[in-house]
């Protein structure tokens, strides 16, 4: 085993990891290394390559706002360009060379006498740490259920996260299991070229009109000699999406009329009766993301393309049957079912102060955080993107930021006053906790008629971050010192 000593420790190069990584760079450290699991850089618009994969937040906004590209080429941009950036950026601020890559975090534990923690990999090395800032989001796990008979079935099948791109899809008969984000994006590339395309779907999503477009050179170049025009687009694309957070967080009868927009789509898109009926969601729109396609309804009406709402009873070698006994042949089984989401943080393994154990603390007790960012008994442990801190509304690259920023002013606190960690007082957490569980009370998540991943299997929201961004921003924009318990090792320590 090999040890390496380092101050900052991160895992992940999605847009956290590396965001934290290009930071502490431009601050002028040194001092810190980055694990990655895979080869690449560029977490989940790596790991997605599915056709049509792009993201729904323009990326005017999903972008981090110190590092502004002018030349997006589309309004929503796809997968590939997404990863082109974060691949620039990690070129830009030659972060290769701290990254570690092939390197799984597979587990980790707060070393309470040197005040250090020691992180080890399943390639077999250990890295010891002052800090540990955890990139790896929550969307990473595929969630594949498991079907009955699954084991018989011949032809090929996989996640939408883990597309097999040697499987020509083209003149097969297809089964796609969701209708989610992932689904609303690749059924309307696969359609036109598969035989049959069997889409089961088990809750309709509100899916939105929206015609995306691409942004002509003229106007890139615009974008990149007048930085400001670059901003207001991004600036209002924003304010206009904290707009939502209105009717999400408990004024849900402000959604009526984006409901009436869904619907309106629905009957201009479809004409079957029996089809808009299926499509037709019965729960408050943004209970489930609101998803937006001008090509996915198109895709449905296909006369080969059959929406299944019947479940499924059992896969047979070449086919699959549905709860009301009909059979239909299939060759490829796409999972669209998204992502263990609770489970986002077990692959840390994170042991912290007495050895509790994160994920079974959080199992017991419930997941509970400072901000989402720090946890009570993990000192110096920070997590992006962590608990309640995911959006319905905007873009979560602005709350990476933010959270980015805090660890700086924890990094700075300790350095300051001479501690060696910090480490969040309980009776704090717990405030803030029960602050937000009281909001979430009244979010559309909980009230609106709907099941979705953002709740746990107790129905708490464990998810999704109530209210406006900006009050995020102000509730993260100081640390405030007594928050936290400044700790000191026992021990001597060098590095
Ligand atoms: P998802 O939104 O969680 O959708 C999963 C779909 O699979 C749902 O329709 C769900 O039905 C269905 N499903 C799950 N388990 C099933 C089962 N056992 N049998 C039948 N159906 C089942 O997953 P996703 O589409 O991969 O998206 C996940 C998240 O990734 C999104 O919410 C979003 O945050 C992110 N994402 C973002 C973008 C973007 O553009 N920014 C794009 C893709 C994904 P129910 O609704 O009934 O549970």
């Amino acid at each position: 085993m090999t040890v390496h000593r380092t101050g900052v420790l991160i895992i992940g190069t999605g847009f956290s990891g590396l965001g934290m990584a290009i930071e502490l760079r431009k601050r002028g450290r040194e001092d810190f290394l980055v694990l990655e699991k895979a080869e690449e850089v560029g977490g989940t618009w790596r790991e997605n390559t599915y056709p049509g994969c792009a993201c729904d937040v323009p990326s005017h906004l999903y972008s981090l706002s110190g590092e502004p590209n002018p030349y997006w080429s589309k309004m929503w941009s796809g997968q590939p360009e997404i990863l082109a950036y974060l691949r620039s950026l990690a070129d830009k601020y030659e972060l290769r060379r701290s990254i570690r890559f092939c390197s799984t975090c597979s587990g980790g534990y707060w070393d309470e006498s040197r005040a250090r923690w020691h992180v080890t990999t399943a390639e077999g090395d250990e890295y010891i740490a002052q800090f540990l800032v955890s990139g790896v989001g929550a969307l990473h796990i595929p969630n594949v259920p498991t079907l009955p008979g699954i084991e018989t079935f011949t032809g090929s099948a996989f996640h939408s996260a883990r597309w097999d791109h040697d499987v020509d899809l083209t003149g097969k008969r297809v089964a796609v299991i969701g209708t989610g984000a992932s689904a609303v994006q690749f059924v309307p590339e696969i359609a036109e070229r598969v035989a049959q395309l069997q889409l089961y779907q088990r809750t309709p999503a509100w899916v939105l009109p929206r015609r995306n477009f691409s942004l002509p050179k003229t106007v890139q170049q615009a974008f990149a000699r007048v930085p400001l025009l670059r901003r207001a687009v991004r600036g209002a694309v924003y304010w206009s999406a904290e707009g939502l957070a209105i009717g999400l967080n408990g004024h849900s009868a402000l959604l009526r009329p984006v409901e009436h927009v869904g619907r309106r789509f629905i009957r201009r898109e479809i004409s079957d009766p029996e089809l808009r009926a299926k499509l037709t969601p019965s729960y408050r729109i943004g209970c489930k993301r609101i998803l937006g396609s001008n090509t996915y309804y198109r895709a449905l009406n296909s006369p080969r393309t059959e929406v299944i709402t019947d479940g499924i009873a059992e896969v047979r070698a070449g086919s699959m049957v549905d709860n009301n006994g009909v059979e239909r042949e299939v060759d490829v089984i796409v999972y669209a079912t998204g992502f263990r989401v609770t489970d986002g943080f077990d692959s840390l393994n994170l042991a912290g102060l007495g050895g509790r154990k994160l994920v079974s603390h959080w199992k017991e007790h419930g997941i509970a955080t400072h901000l989402g960012i720090t946890a009570a008994g993990f000192p110096n442990a920070f997590f992006l993107l962590g608990p309640n801190t995911g959006l319905g509304h905007n873009s979560v690259v602005f709350m990476i930021e933010q959270q980015i920023k805090y660890v700086l002013r924890a990094l700075d606190l300790i350095e300051h006053r001479a501690a060696d960690a910090i480490d969040v007082r309980e009776p704090v957490q717990h405030r803030f906790n029960a602050e937000i569980q009281r909001k979430l009370r009244g979010g559309v998540w909980s009230t609106g008629g709907c099941t979705s991943w953002y709740l746990d299997s107790t129905g708490v929201n464990r998810t999704v971050w109530p209210g406006f961004t900006w009050q995020y921003w102000l509730r993260t924009r100081t640390l405030d010192p007594t928050e936290y318990e400044l700790l000191q090792a026992k021990e001597n320590v060098s590095v």
